[in-house]
């Protein structure tokens, strides 16, 4: 039987069907083979996850190494240099001094782990998050998520969560424009306190750019405000880097381009190992200290050969100087976008920084109604042309481009090409 035919009868429906209709069988670089031999050049990278492009040697010969040595012994129950390396490794490169990790195996694992933390650190119960987040698929982290499409048929949810305006400049809540708004998104977070919780606020949870909600980019005054507000409630700032961490947006880390709000907690996992699964949250003290031993636990978390595989990733990003190509090809993929927008009245808004790209479809630029079939229909033109891209947003008309980081030139260039070749043929 052949793999789409397994897959049907199989896995559950939510796989099954979810999947784009190719059986993949290798990765090289920014490039994924079908069976059939058919070449594409991934700009996607499996969800934002190989930042260094698809089995990078340095990546594979670290984690070969480590198989040879050691799978799995728990890395709660015995001390594993991989383990501490990575540890010390992730409080050297985090901003803000951010210092003690903790070690799971996703990004729904790490959020829990943050928000779980804050809870025990401050004392308090409450959490505020922000429309068009997301933050993964447990109970716990779809409560926090403000998308229904994520949530449906999921509830009932965690209790004592509010959430906060969606920083979206394209679809303004208030119907204001970006500098004259006076940050009214992020000041309004007073008002989500004080009038959708009791006060008792553990933690204000955010992407740096909201990626599954439409790679949205808020302002650069956002986070220093509404961090500032959470502060003052004496609550923490709980940073999602899952999606925007590990190079992707042109720095090491996406709260970088708001350097005046240092999270408290950050959480990551994707971009982390080069396609190993791991997730992390990594704390300031004395945040850090309120997990005591028996607080938390994962058996697979902090697996050594991704840990292996993590290090070796994170000194390919800094040697090959990835992050920086990130945003020198992003910048130059961005400004393609824009001039195809001018002939390509599909194209509503073009968005991102770094190599975390985002097209906004919609079917009237006035009414700005949402082309989401269409974004369906373009990625699969464009999958047809040998492209892969991803589609996104709370409404699904999103066309998201997140390559391997180490993407030329030549290749942004076919890939953009391609869009134009489709969108003005
Ligand atoms: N947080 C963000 C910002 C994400 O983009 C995702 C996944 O897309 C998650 C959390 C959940 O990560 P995972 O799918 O590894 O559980």
């Amino acid at each position: 039987m052949d793999t789409q035919k397994q897959y049907a009868e199989f896995l559950l429906p939510v796989a099954a069907k979810g999947a784009e209709p190719i059986v993949m069988v290798s990765g090289k670089g920014r490039t994924l083979t079908d069976a059939d031999g058919k070449q594409y050049l991934d700009c996607f990278s499996g969800i934002s996850v190989v930042n260094a492009g698809h089995s990078h040697p340095r990546i594979l010969a670290a984690a070969k190494a480590q198989l040879e040595q050691l799978v799995h012994c728990c890395s709660y129950v015995y001390h594993v240099p991989a383990v501490g390396e990575l540890a010390a490794k992730l409080a050297e490169i985090t901003p803000g001094g951010l210092k003690k990790s903790f070690f799971g195996n996703s990004g729904a694992e790490a959020i829990e782990g943050a928000l779980r933390l804050a809870k025990q650190s401050t004392g308090k119960k409450e959490i505020v998050a922000l429309g068009n987040s997301f933050h993964g698929r447990t109970v716990a982290t779809l409560s926090v998520t403000g998308n229904m499409a994520r949530k449906k048929n999921a509830g009932p949810y965690v209790s004592g969560t509010a959430f906060g305006p969606t920083p979206y400049c394209y679809r303004c809540p208030y119907k204001l424009e970006y500098p004259t708004c006076d940050m009214a998104c992020a000041t309004a977070l007073k008002d989500t306190i004080r009038q959708q919780t009791s006060g008792d606020v553990a933690a204000f949870i955010a992407e740096p750019l909201l990626g599954e909600g439409g790679i949205l980019v808020p302002p650069k005054e956002y986070f220093e405000i509404a961090v500032g507000i959470f502060h003052e409630y004496g609550a923490l700032f709980i940073c999602d880097e899952v999606q925007s961490g590990f190079g992707r947006t042109g720095k090491m880390f996406g709260i970088e381009h708001y350097p005046a709000a240092v999270p408290d907690i950050m959480a990551m996992a994707k971009g982390i190992a080069g396609g190993f699964p791991l997730g992390a949250f990594i704390a300031r003290e004395p945040v850090s200290e309120a997990m005591q031993p028996g607080d938390h636990l994962s058996t697979f978390g902090g697996n050594p050969v991704s840990c292996a595989a993590a290090l070796a990733n994170i000194a390919v990003l800094q040697e090959e100087k990835l992050a920086e190509n990130a945003r020198v090809r992003g910048e130059a993929l961005t400004a393609r976008f824009k001039q195809l927008q001018e002939k390509a009245p599909l194209i509503g808004d073009v968005r991102g920084k770094g190599l975390m790209i985002g097209l906004e479809l919609v079917r009237n630029r006035t009414s700005k109604e949402p082309a989401d079939k269409e974004a369906k229909q373009l990625r699969a033109a464009l999958r047809e042309r040998g492209v892969l891209v991803g589609v996104g947003g709370v409404y699904g008309n999103v066309l998201r481009f997140q390559p391997p980081l180490s993407i030329t030139a030549e290749e942004c260039d076919r890939a953009a090409g391609a869009l134009e070749a489709i969108l003005t043929a």
